[in-house]
């Protein structure tokens, strides 16, 4: 994908680095330090030596800054970047990609006559607490509709190109644009209305919904790249095949075959490989949004 030097979203908010469990490790630390100080007796010159010590601190500066250096920066920068964490390049990419999905998403919307409310993209490594709740990077990519963010462990990438043998930058593209797919699926009421059926339904049947859901966001990626490519012009030969790839080696099929051995079609809650890959081509192939009605499709 041709992406250097184009503009980047500011949507994009780094949490890598960022502990999501208890915090207070530098009162801790005081608290291990000041009854390891006291072992052995409280004497009148010790109690001098930690109010000099105190003393020291409060003109010269806060001790819980000296031992978390992060803690006073996130502070003051709330939703901003930890210290120390590169922008790498790609982090950068991630930027493009979301910028890509900003122009073609507002574009449309405006064509209907709506208004595009962009979402976040959370980067995050480990662990994570969303508005959905906790996460970790073993769960994958996500998009949690509370928050109105997608959320992604850049370590992905590395999955994509040795665990699913799908490398390149636009499988990754293509991961990203379907969890906008899911956001633009949550400002169109789909989601919702998916989820408001799922306590009249069997498991069964509202699996089926979900693998429709889950299709209809990859369809909204094809439909993401047709557009970007006629705005910016991004494709770079292979980037497709990258994506198909991708869309081919993450359906739930492939992924139960290497998790558990064998394949169980009614848990299927993205759809099959070729079914992933199909919709993402019509998506692209067409770039029209009344083509993705995934629900009405009798057969997937
Ligand atoms: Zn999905």
């Amino acid at each position: 994908m041709k992406w250097q030097g184009r503009r980047r979203s500011d949507n994009v908010k780094d949490y890598r680095g960022r502990s999501t469990g208890g915090g207070g490790g530098g009162s801790n630390m005081i608290f291990a330090l000041l009854t390891m100080f006291f072992r052995g007796g409280i004497t009148k010159t010790k109690i001098i030596l930690v109010l000099v010590v105190i003393g020291f601190f409060y003109f010269f500066g806060n001790p819980l800054n000296l031992l978390n250096p992060n803690a006073g920066i996130s502070a003051n920068q709330g939703q901003g970047q930890p210290a120390g964490v590169e922008k790498d390049e790609l982090y950068q990419f991630v930027e493009v990609v979301m910028a890509d999905t900003e122009d073609v998403w507002n574009k449309l919307f405006n064509e209907l006559g709506a208004n595009y409310a962009e979402p976040n993209l959370i980067v995050f490594n480990g662990a994570i607490r969303s508005g959905c709740g906790g996460a970790s990077s073993a769960s994958g990519p996500f998009y949690c509709p509370a928050d109105q963010s997608a959320y992604i462990d850049l370590s992905f990438y590395r999955d994509l190109s040795q665990r699913f043998g799908a490398p390149g930058d636009f499988a990754m593209a293509y991961v990203i644009a379907h969890e906008v797919g899911h956001h633009v699926q949550n400002l169109m009421g789909t989601s919702d209305q998916v989820h408001a059926a799922r306590s009249r339904l069997s498991e069964e049947e509202y699996n089926q919904l979900s693998v429709r859901l889950e299709l209809q966001a990859d369809f909204y990626a094809g439909v993401w790249a047709y557009h970007a490519q006629k705005m910016n012009d991004i494709l770079e030969p292979g980037d497709i095949e990258e994506a198909l790839r991708a869309a081919n080696a993450i359906g739930d099929d492939k992924l139960q075959k290497q998790t558990q051995g064998y394949v169980t079609p009614d848990s299927f809650t993205h759809g099959t490989s070729e079914q992933r890959v199909r919709w993402f081509r019509k998506g692209f192939e067409t770039g029209d949004l009344s083509q993705g009605d995934t629900f009405s499709a009798g057969s997937l």
